[in-house]
């Protein structure tokens, strides 16, 4: 990967409407949530986790369209849900995969290749929180280099262990933590699939990288977590709370 300037006014912005696609992968299971419904359906600011997300992206006028990768079990509900929230004809559902990445394969197949359509965004479902200005940079970002991921710098102190008695230390000023939207051309994105074999990756950028092509980080604001256990949707009601405050 390599660095690019964190958000400033001097990256050029997309400013075209309608050049990114974005795909919202939502068909994981949410087992370490613990709850028997999907973590993605809990409320948070009396709305469900997915709807946050959803909006953060329907609010920008460079996306043309969302779709959202679901699960069967979940078809019923997402259904429901968004009859009662959601009236755009920008947003669809398609079914997601056994992987998160299965889940992306899924979503890119259902749009065919378009030429208004330039970028793909891949946004988690369980990242609510996502910063206007940081969509702005990472867009920025990746019209300037073709690929493109939010990403925090790495706090603690990081240690590799691959058994219990051989550890050693990382240099953590190297170290990220990856964030989403992770934002592709669409013809990178589309090949890094193509050659994808199975093998594991936890996110799309791992898979660019495997093309070849390098990824740039932006770096966005850690209000931008991902809910994985219940008490991240404790912080996430302060962080939701505060944006209210100080947009
Ligand atoms: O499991 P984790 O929280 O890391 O998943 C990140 C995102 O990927 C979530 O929004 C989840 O719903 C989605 N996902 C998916 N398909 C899977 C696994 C995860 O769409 N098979």
């Amino acid at each position: 990967m390599v660095a690019t300037p964190s958000p400033s006014g001097s990256l050029v912005v997309i400013r075209r409407s309608g050049s990114i696609a974005v795909i919202i992968p939502a068909a994981g299971s949410g087992r370490r949530f613990g709850a028997v419904h999907n973590k993605l359906f809990a409320a948070l600011g009396g709305k469900p986790v997915w709807l946050h997300s959803v909006e953060k992206m329907l609010a920008r006028e460079e996306v043309a369209h969302i779709t959202l990768a679901i699960s069967d079990d979940d078809h019923r509900t997402f259904v429901k849900q968004f009859d009662e929230y959601l009236m755009s004809d920008r947003v669809r559902l398609c079914p997601g995969g056994a992987e998160r990445s299965d889940s992306v394969a899924c979503a890119l197949a259902t749009f065919a290749s378009d030429p208004a359509i330039e970028y793909v965004a891949v946004h988690d479902a369980a990242r609510p929180l996502v910063k206007p200005s940081d969509l702005t940079a990472v867009f920025a970002a990746a019209q300037q280099s073709g690929a493109a991921i939010l990403a925090t710098p790495i706090t603690g102190t990081v240690k590799r262990c691959p058994t219990p008695f051989l550890s050693s230390t990382m240099d953590r000023r190297e170290l990220w933590t990856a964030l989403t939207p992770q934002v592709f051309s669409v013809a990178l994105l589309r090949s890094a699939y193509a050659r994808h074999r199975g093998r594991p990756a936890t996110d799309d950028a791992e898979l660019v990288e495997r093309s070849g092509h390098p990824v740039s980080i932006v770096a966005g604001s850690p209000d931008n977590l991902k809910i994985t256990f219940p008490e991240d949707l404790t912080i996430a009601e302060a962080i939701l709370k505060q944006h209210a405050e100080q947009p």
